[in-house]
């Protein structure tokens, strides 16, 4: 069955968007939809654009929803050294990379995600985001695997930004073990410091709702809580109570790191700081750049 589009949004409103556009996808999709709306039939529009069906049902879904911001990608990539610029409509006009508003938004996003898209709606944000390791270890051998099996996508309840819920989707990969001898061929990669497994809350919030039980109870927590934006019941949180504090992630030697040497006083003393390079996290600060204090 076809999704129909928008009343909100006609063939007029669809172009005068593109006009607006600073975004090459978004506006390459909101011409094929208003080609949709004018009077070609959805297997024209898919065969100028390229695309399938699917993808442009999912525009429509999108469009639907979120207006034609949704039809943006905001963030491609998010890495040190990336070129790309990087947009985002939060209401108050557009931001790019560079934006201390928008750099301060993204240190908010845990650094284990890499943030795809954000999404504004009146009462939540939405977060799109994929695994910033790009391979996994078996959990049965433990051998690292870097075979992608497929995706899906978890969402996630997390920390509220200035009143707003916030939801965190995932698109979480399953990987295939290579080991011969491993009995587990196919396994979902695991982001410890973000989520347990089968986790609908992240664990940040899992830990801030824990202590609001612990303080109010059950049925004055939830109240508090849903106040708060991090809406929960009192069931779940004399839960989160009884289930005691979160476990600690399992600790893995970084495979890639980063040495570099800062000043603790430019021109007369300078450290090392070391990095692990693919969880973007400092592991240690050395008191002086001597090759021996890093060897030790
Ligand atoms: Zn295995």
């Amino acid at each position: 069955m076809l999704t129909p589009l928008t009343a909100h949004y006609d063939a007029a409103r669809l172009r005068a968007a593109v006009r607006g556009s600073k975004d090459a996808n978004q506006t390459r999709r909101l011409l094929i939809l208003a080609a949709i709306h004018g009077d070609a039939t959805r297997t024209q529009a898919v065969a100028i654009g390229g695309v399938t069906v699917q993808i442009v049902r999912d525009w429509v879904i999108k469009l639907n929803a979120h207006g034609p911001t949704g039809l943006i990608e905001l963030f491609r990539t998010f890495g040190a050294g990336n070129a790309c610029t990087w947009f985002a409509n939060l209401g108050e006009g557009w931001l790019t990379t560079g934006s201390s508003i928008l750099d301060a938004i993204l240190a908010l996003v845990p650094t284990e995600l890499s943030v795809r898209q954000i999404l504004t709606e009146a009462d939540q944000i939405t977060i799109r985001s994929d695994p910033r390791e790009a391979s996994a270890l078996c959990p049965l051998c433990k051998r690292r695997s870097h075979s992608i099996h497929s995706r899906y996508s978890r969402t996630l309840a997390d920390l509220s930004w200035q009143g707003r819920a916030v939801a965190i989707v995932v698109a979480v990969r399953r990987f295939r073990c290579r080991e011969d001898h491993c009995e587990r061929k196919v396994f979902v990669q695991r982001i410890w410091p973000v989520m347990a497994a089968y986790a609908r809350r992240s664990r940040r919030l899992a830990g801030i709702q824990r202590h609001i039980g612990i303080a109010l109870g059950g049925a004055a927590g939830g109240r508090l809580a849903c106040r708060l934006a991090l809406p929960v019941s009192g069931d779940t949180l004399l839960r989160l109570v009884r289930r005691g504090a979160p476990v600690q992630p399992p600790s893995t030697s970084p495979a890639v790191i980063g040495i570099d040497d800062f000043a603790w006083k430019p021109g007369q003393r300078y450290g090392t700081v070391i990095c692990d390079l693919e969880r973007r996290r400092i592991i240690d600060l050395l008191p002086d750049r001597q090759p021996a204090t890093v060897e030790a």
